[in-house]
This record gives C-alpha cells, structure tokens and sequence, in this order.
C-alpha cells in the first residue's frame, strides 16, 4: 500500500471517529435487539466522550472483583464543562462539607442517574446509551437547553460482574430468535444469578456500608459531588407496570417536606410522558424509603432527591430474556424495557432543569439547617471506651470516615443523661477520655440520625426490608444517645492506631474482641506459628484477659525464624496490640502451661454451595474467608456432596439454603458419622431448620397452645390481608440474646449479644449432650419491629448452641450472624466456631 494512501485512509478513520454515532450506528443493530455486553458499552462511552470532549469527561473511578472497570461520564454544556470543578467545589461548599466562601446558589443542578446495580435487571444499561446520546445529539435542541443549568453524572453499570454473568449467559443460550415462552431454558437463569456482584452481595443494600468493592470505591465519589437529584434504575417482575417517585410509606421521618414534593413533581412529569403513550405505571405503593443503604435512601439521607424506578422485566431472576410473554398476553421486549427507562431518565433531566434554581436553593437550606439545628430529637450520640471493645469502635470509626461523618472526643467529667442502648432507659452517665461523640448537628446529620437512633419510627411497618440497624448494636457497644449537645474537640479523622512492643518476650498476649485478632489468628496459622488460647480469665503483665485470648509462646515456635518479627509485622498489619508477658507463671488463673490452654490448630474448611444453597448466604461466607481474613477454604457444589470425601476436611459450613439431601437417610447418615468422627458442621439459619427435622439434631419450637388463632380471626377484613400477616412476622429486628460467655462459642464477648432476627424461627433448650449459648428468655429487649404474635412465641428458646455428637460437633447459628457482612458483632461468633469450637 502506498504511504499516501495509507495517510488518507488514517486521515479518513480519524474523522469518522470523531463523527458522533447513535448506539445502533456505533453497534450495528438498534437498542434492544440483542444485549451489549460491558466492554462494549465503556467502547461507546469512550467513543462520545472523543466525539464530542466538550461536553462530556468521563472519569475511571476503580474495577470490579473481576477486573472490569467502573466509570461516570459527566454531561453538561460547554461552558459548564470547563469549569466542572468549580461547579463541584461550589456544590459543596453549599452541602457545606468545605467552608468554601462565596459559594453561590447560581450553579447548575446536579443530577446522578445510576444503571444497573442488579446485573440481570438488565434493560437500564442499554436504556444509558440511549440517554447518552440524546444529551450530546446535536440535532436534539431540547437536550441542549437542559445542559445549560444541569450537569448530568452517568454510570452505566453499577454492576458490570453480575451484568456480565447474566448477558454472558443468556446470550450463551438463546436461539437465533429469542422465545417468549416462559418455559423456555433462556427465562431461568442458573446459580447464583447476575443481580449480586461476584461474591454474591447485592450492591443496592451496601451503600451505607461498603463491604464490596464496588460500593466502596464508588460512594467517595459520590460524596464528593452530593447531587440534588439521584436516581437508581432497577427492574421488577414480569407483569408489574412501571414504577416511580413518590415512594410508598414507610417514609423515614429525617425526609424533609421538600425532598417529599419534589419526588411528586417528577413523577407527575414521567405520568404526562407515559399518558402520551398509553404505558401502564404506579406511584407511592411497595417501595419504601427507610433502610439506609439504598440507592435511593443513602442518596436521600444525603441531602437528595433519591429516586429507584423499576421496570416489568428481570427482577425476581432474569425472567424476562429480550422477549418474554407477560400474563396480560402482550410480549414484552428489552427495547420497551430500555425506551421506559429512557423517557425516565429524559423526564428527570427536564424536570430538573426546570426547577433548578429551587433544587440548589432547597439543597442548600437543608445542609444549612443541618448544621445548624441538626437533625432529630438526640444532639450527640456518645460511645463509650473500654479495651475490650477497642477493636470494634475502631471498625465503628472507619464505618464513620467512609461516610465522611464526623466524630470526635468529648469533655471528660461532666455527669450528661441519656438513652442507655443497653438498658433501654434514660440514665446519666459521664464521658471518658477515649469516648467518641457524633454529634447530630453536622453535614451528615440526616445519616447520623438514622445510623444511631435507637428505634426507628415507622409510619408505616409494612416495609420492605430491615427495620433496626442501629450501629452501638450492630457492632455490639454501649453507647449514650443523648438531647444535650456535647462539644466535640479533637475531631479524629480515623482509626486509632497500635504501637506495638519490639521487646523480647516470653509469650504476646492478643484480646479476642473483634476481627482484627481473627485476621491475625488467620495468618499465623497459615504462617505454621502455633497459637493457643485461654479457656479461663487470667492476668499477667499487669493486665486481665478474658477467655479466648491468644497466646503466642516463643517455646512452642522456636523454629520459625524471626518468630516476633513476623508476629509483629502482621500485629502492626492489622492494628493488633501485642501485650509482652514474661513468664509462664500468670498472676491469676491457669499458666500457660495448663490443660485449660487450648491449641488453636489449623483447619481445612469446606462450604458448600451452588444450586440449592444461598446465594446471599453462601457469598457472605465466602467474602468473609478470601475478603475479610485471607483464609483457605473450599467451595463445593452441593450436586457433588456425595461424591467428596469428607474425611478430607474439618470444618463443613452448611449457609441459609435448602438440602434436599438430608430427606436421603443414607447421604444424611453419612454427614453424622463425619461428624461422629470429629467434624465441626457449622449450620446457618434454614439449614439449622432443615437440621431440627432430623432425629438426632436439635428440635424446633412449635407454636404453643394459646397463641394459636382467636375464632373472631377468622373475620378479618378483605382490605386488611396484607396488614393482618404482620402479626406474625419480622422483616428483621434486634433481640437482646442472653450468652453463656464461658463457652468457646461465645469467647470474646459480654453475656449478651444483639442479634438480628430475621424470621420466626427459635429452637428448643438442648437438655443434654450440648450447650445452650444464646438463648431469648422471657424478659427481652427489642429494637425494630416485630409483629405482636410472634413477639410472644420468639422466648424461652435457643438461637446459638452447640451440640456435641461422638467426638464432632454441630454448631447451630439460627440467625444470620454475617448479615450483608456489616453485622460486625456477629464475625467474632462465626468465627469462634471455625477457629475455637471442638479444639
Ligand atoms: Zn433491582
């Protein structure tokens, strides 16, 4: 080829790339035809921000589990554009993170519109494209008018790991034209799905707490843009119409009138775009707004309008396909799926841009009066300091930091009153010097409020997820929430760090009280460093240890080179303090040398999982070995039980799910006589159910006598169904669980523990051969909501116990104690059963 030729031909893709194409230009087949997998939707996102740079920045902001990239593109004006950055520092010196001065509230308003965080709700990623190339389509002059006083931040795809697995597969399978007959293999996706992210978590509930990657890079971003307006794009099941602002009550109570009435004017103006086209829609029903770490409440509790819309198709699985016949009889195709989210996203944009002077003024009134006068009835939320729970108010600040809620320390001395977390009552208390205070009066005030009150008012208690998360039981702490407001000084930025001894030692002592110790545990077995643990208190260099403590021995370890180098550095890793002792002979309790000084031996782990089991459930075990404490374990499909050789390991978790094999008397015989032998089963809520049916396990507590129906129940109401069930249910609220803390199950904690209860499912005493750890009695306290039936059934039985069987043992966790993975207080349970039960 000659030269000039070849300079023609470079000249003449270069301006073709520079010519601005439609998505069905750029792909070669029109939206809705087929599905666009991730690394396609960056190229045409790649490809606008080349076409047209003036109006749109797109910004990498991290990568998936898998490697896949996360990014936004900003759209806006020319003008506004080049000055992006002023316009954020601007945004927020009015949400008045900085004290900028100067800041004006003639700014554009800020719209954040959020794909495809459920992966196999996979329509609102193509519906972006569309959206995409509206904003920058120079022949859309509306569009351009709206760009003058709005910036607009897409993310295509909150979830590209799980989108990829589901358009992966679907695509994978389907014929060469899609079948809408829901019989067909293509309307039932395989295990685990693709709405959770690669460890199985679903990202709409991790906003607040950021356990995923994905979360945790994205909502520092988020944080330094505070948008006026967020929206989540999500889908429902098959036959639903479409769904959008205003929300259904329950709404939380810090939601101002104003982030109210705005959702109302949006959602009238997305109803004049579907009146138009005869498409079926409902406002104010089912979707509440109340958990916290929604995209839609997280954004809200921020100073937002925060907004989910959901559309009839992949929800509940990835039933709809790209066509599928609904129960009206029509076929419903991934274009109407896309074209509904489209004209959402376009009527959100209008909306804004025509109240975009209110929206920034009311933005900045409501972080103004967050400031000011705070939010809520308690002005400082106070949480005590003790060495015990060093570790799990260190994980409480970093929770804090990530949410850019500030928190300090208070006056000491002063006697102060207030809601006791741990009692229930009003009671006075003073302030120690390593309290931390979060006062209620801050930017984040709204947040705070709902993090730390102690009941959250319901206005309604037909909800659709938890009621009670309150962070002192979450991370299991006693703490004040108190009316007077306390000054915080020296305002911590962060965690608190260890500085650990370099003396030689006969022994480092480690506290048992949180996952910073499971990590370092986790570690030094794998390093070959032999660890013990304490079964009784004791003390010795000066201090007192509660049962579960670590004891590393130089004696024992004498071949591992460096011995406390190593211990050290891994301490130091994960802000463990090391305590030195200098002998064997402890001043109180058992020495070192003592039967009651048990070896932690290292244990091969299995977990099983696949079609059957827990998505959630299994990924949150998983998450926590290979994520949280770097430890081997293996995953086994449930389909291959029994073909593996069980002998092979020692410790067999069985997650929430349900084990068909255990109806097989051979497959369940086999598991006890593992057991027998020594196995450690660790049972996790439905499969400690599906345990009670077996004759050797424990039993489950029936409904007594009493509680069964009223005879006037039978006359209930037509239009009360739905709320007459709430009786006998709970959709997730905290009891007070008494702990026997002598047991290993239970090391490391007080005689409670706050556990989150999820289902009315409690078990009966076991009377012998095993231990009752964490029981409900009569006397309980509660926080949440419970329906009135079960609340008198939910006593007087058993949640957490162990049951010794042969030489092995079962250790029972009725109730979910790595929920979500923020359920900090519970990691140390599980753990002790991995770790230290049946050692
Ligand atoms: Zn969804």
């Amino acid at each position: 080829m000659k030269a000039r030729l070849l300079f023609f031909l470079l000249v003449m893709s270069n301006s073709l790339l520079a010519q601005l194409q439609s998505p069905e230009q750029f792909f070669g087949y029109k939206i809705g035809d087929r599905f666009t997998p991730h690394w396609r939707v960056v190229e045409y996102y790649k490809h606008v921000a080349t076409a047209v740079p003036n109006m749109v920045k797109l910004q990498q902001y991290g990568q998936t589990y898998e490697g896949r990239p996360l990014m936004v593109a900003f759209v806006s004006s020319a003008a506004n554009i080049s000055k992006l950055e002023n316009i954020r520092s601007n945004n927020l010196a009015l949400a008045r993170v900085s004290e900028g001065s100067g800041a004006t509230t003639d700014a554009p308003a800020i719209v954040w519109l959020s794909y495809n965080v459920h992966g196999n709700e996979a329509s609102s990623t193509e519906a972006s494209l569309l959206t995409m190339h509206a904003l920058v389509d120079p022949s859309n002059t509306k569009t351009k008018q709206w760009l003058q006083n709005t910036v607009i931040v897409i993310d295509p795809c909150l979830n590209p790991d799980g989108r990829d697995r589901y358009v992966n597969w679907f695509t994978s399978i389907v014929g060469a034209q899609p079948n809408s007959n829901l019989d067909a293999r293509e309307h039932t996706e395989p295990w685990p799905g693709g709405r959770s992210n690669h460890y199985n978590f679903d990202l709409n509930r991790d906003w607040a707490w950021q356990t995923q990657v994905e979360t945790q890079q994205r909502v520092p971003l988020y944080n330094q843009w505070l948008p006026q307006i967020h929206v989540d794009f999500h889908e429902q099941g098959i036959n639903s119409p479409y769904y959008f602002a205003p929300a259904a009550e329950p709404f939380h109570e810090v939601i101002t009138p104003w982030q109210r009435e705005f959702q109302a004017v949006i959602g009238r103006n997305h109803a004049r775009y579907f009146d138009q086209e005869g498409w079926l829609y409902f406002t104010k029903e089912y979707f509440d707004l109340l958990y916290p770490s929604y995209g839609d409440t997280y954004p809200t509790y921020s100073g937002s309008i925060g907004m989910t819309y959901e559309q009839a198709g992949g929800g509940g699985g990835g039933r709809a396909g790209s066509a599928v016949q609904v129960a009206s009889g029509d076929t419903l195709t991934l274009y109407d799926r896309a074209i509904h989210h489209y004209t959402t996203s376009l009527s959100t944009i209008e909306i804004a841009s025509q109240n975009a002077g209110k929206l920034v003024s009311e933005f900045s009134k409501y972080f103004n009066n967050a400031v000011t006068n705070g939010v809520g009835e308690y002005k400082s939320y106070v949480v005590k300091w003790d060495a015990r729970d060093a570790m799990r108010l260190n994980a409480l600040k970093d929770l804090l930091s990530k949410n850019g809620i500030q928190f300090g320390t208070g006056r000491t001395g002063a006697s102060q009153r207030g809601y006791n977390y741990g009692t229930g009552r009003e009671e006075s208390f003073s302030i120690a010097a390593n309290d931390v205070v979060i006062p209620s009066i801050q930017q984040k005030g709204a947040l705070v409020k709902v993090l730390f009150e102690p009941q959250s008012r319901l206005s309604d208690t037909a909800t659709y997820d938890i009621t009670a998360w309150s962070l002192p039981y979450v991370y299991g702490l006693r703490a004040f929430a108190t009316e007077q407001r306390i000054e915080v000084r020296n305002e911590a930025s962060g965690v608190t760090k260890v500085s650990n001894p370099t003396t030689d030692a006969y022994a480092y002592v480690v506290r048992w009280n949180g996952m910073p110790a499971v990590q370092l545990a986790a570690q030094l077995l794998q390093k070959g460093i032999k660890v013990r643990f304490n079964e009784q208190p004791f003390e010795a260099g000066g201090q007192t240890f509660d049962r579960g403590a670590l004891i590393i021995l130089r004696t024992s370890n004498q071949y591992v080179s460096n011995l406390w180098g190593t211990v050290r550095d891994l301490a130091n890793k994960y802000n463990v303090q090391l305590t030195p002792v200098s002998s064997g002979f402890v001043d109180k309790g058992y020495d070192f040398g003592s039967a009651r000084v048990r070896m932690m031996q290292p244990r091969k782990i299995a977990l099983l999982t696949g079609e059957g089991v827990g998505s959630g459930s299994a990924g949150e075990v998983w998450h926590f070995f290979e994520r949280q404490i770097n430890y081997p374990i293996t995953l086994i499909n449930l389909n291959d039980f029994n073909r593996i050789r069980l002998s092979d390991y020692d410790v067999l978790i069985m997650p929430d799910g349900n084990y068909r094999f255990l109806n097989d008397k051979a497959a369940a015989e086999q598991l006890r006589n593992w057991i027998s032998a020594g196995g450690n089963l660790i049972a996790m809520e439905g499969a400690v159910a599906q345990l009670a049916r077996q004759e050797w396990a424990i039993k489950a507590k029936k409904a007594e006598e009493g509680e069964t129906r009223d005879v006037y129940d039978a006359l209930r109401r037509y239009e009360n169904r739905e709320r007459d069930e709430l009786a006998n249910i709970t959709p997730g609220s905290i009891f007070k669980v008494d702990l026997d803390n002598t047991h290993p199950l239970a090391f490391g904690y007080p005689n409670y523990y706050y556990t989150l209860k999820q289902d009315d499912q409690i078990y009966e005493f076991i009377k012998d051969g095993g231990w009752n750890v964490g029981v409900i009695k009569r006397e309980k306290q509660i926080a949440g909501f419970v329906g009135s039936k079960l609340q008198k059934r939910l006593q007087d039985g058993l949640l957490f116990g162990v049951q010794n069987v042969g030489r092995g043992n079962i250790t029972y966790l009725a109730d979910n104690v790595l929920f979500r993975s923020f359920w900090e207080n519970g990691k140390l349970m599980f753990s002790n059963a991995v770790f230290l039960v049946g050692q």
